[in-house]
């Protein structure tokens, strides 16, 4: 039987074939434990993590020093948030972050509020842009935090970094970003762009999941961050657990790959992505949700007037895996926080498909995939 066609990849992707063959060495031959200092497979074990954190130092212009690595990117923001808080609670209890943000920002900082922090959720643009002028007014003398992500995960919005991180800064205020969806797909520099914190995962440029980290500025200015697991003291004291060599490495391989092919993919996917939406288009009744040219290039989240989002799921569900308006998370099946804070209604919210374009689809695929849900879509609406 025929799998459906995979286009889901702002969810996560399949690990490239290279990225596995680099890894594999690091489970059987070279398996040492990277912090044994005393003897071969130590060191051959931290020569190669260290290889992988000098890879995402320079694809963001830091120093490798400041790469810690963690689990993945919700490790990472917890680290980023808690860590600050605890880090800076004398100075100020104000936390200010997007409506549109991953819950593994917004749940962090919804604890805070419980421990006493005042947390600030702006609203967003109807195309999802963050208002840079609230942005500058909400920031007070007490606020310690700003966490405003790089790409969002469900419409691709590219948030404005570089004035972020001038206001910021200006304000004398940590800025975070969660760059999950950004790293190695856009231009990211801590130095240009001003950023304090920001926290990567591998499984959404194609190296394994269970894999992330958090870049933690050292100077101008030294940012501190109290850590959350305390131990062995890996990680400069920030996060201790012994080292996960062979995801570390293939987390380093990915980056390389997608900085090396970045521009020639990062073309031929927007290309895709610009195809679909204007085979889609002969529907009527369709909006585009988030800015129509600064967002991901492989994505495209659309919303469908006139359909029950749960029907149309299951009409697409045999011929492609996306990822509907109400799959923010695990357990609940209310509408997406996203959609919602772009204006629209839940009904609308629900009518809406994530299509995730990525490495590895093709032409035809998505020629395949509009056809299906023009013809998915005008069924059900014949129906009514
Ligand atoms: C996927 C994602 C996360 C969570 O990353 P994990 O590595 O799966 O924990 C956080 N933020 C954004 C924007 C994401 O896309």
């Amino acid at each position: 039987m025929h799998r459906p066609i995979y286009l889901d990849n702002q969810a996560t992707t399949p690990v490239d074939q290279r990225v596995v063959d680099t890894m594999l060495p690091y489970f059987t031959e070279y398996f040492g434990n990277p912090s044994s200092i005393n003897h071969q497979y130590g060191w051959e074990a931290e020569a190669a993590v260290k290889n992988a954190r000098q890879i995402l130092a320079n694809a963001i212009n830091a120093s490798p020093e400041e790469i810690i690595f963690t689990s993945g990117a919700t490790e990472a923001n917890n680290l980023a948030i808690k860590g600050i808080a605890e880090a800076y609670f004398q100075k100020g209890q104000h936390i200010i972050t997007l409506a549109t943000e991953h819950n593994a920002v917004i749940d962090p900082c919804k604890y805070l509020e419980t421990l006493g922090f005042e947390i600030t959720i702006l609203p967003v643009e109807k195309d999802g842009l963050i208002d840079l002028n609230l942005l500058e007014k909400t920031i007070r003398d007490d606020t310690i935090l700003v966490s405003i992500m790089a790409a969002n995960n469900e419409i691709g919005v590219l948030q404005p970094l570089a004035e972020i991180g001038r206001i910021c800064h200006k304000k004398n205020t940590v800025f975070h970003t969660d760059s999950a969806q950004a790293i190695a797909k856009i231009p990211l520099d801590v130095q240009t762009m001003q950023i304090d914190l920001m926290s990567f995962t591998g499984h959404k440029i194609y190296a394994p999941k269970g894999i992330g980290a958090l870049y933690v500025r050292r100077r101008n200015p030294r940012v501190k961050l109290a850590p959350q697991l305390h131990g062995g003291g890996h990680e400069r004291g920030m996060r201790s657990g012994t080292l996960y060599t062979p995801q570390i490495v293939g987390f380093g391989k990915a980056i390389e790959i997608a900085l090396a092919e970045r521009e020639k993919e990062s073309d031929r996917i927007t290309k895709l992505r610009e195809k679909l939406w204007k085979l889609l288009s002969q529907l009527e009744g369709i909006h585009l949700n988030g800015h129509p040219t600064q967002r991901l290039p492989g994505n495209l989240n659309i919303s469908f007037e006139s359909v029950d989002g749960a029907a149309l799921l299951l009409g697409l569900q045999s011929v492609m895996a996306v990822s509907s308006g109400s799959a923010c998370s695990s357990t609940n099946t209310l509408s997406s926080h996203v959609l919602t804070a772009l204006g629209h209604s839940e009904k609308l919210a629900y009518a809406s498909i994530r299509f995730g374009i990525g490495r590895f689809n093709t032409e035809e695929e998505i020629e395949i995939v509009a056809q299906q849900v023009i013809s998915t879509v005008q069924s059900l609406r014949q129906l009514q």
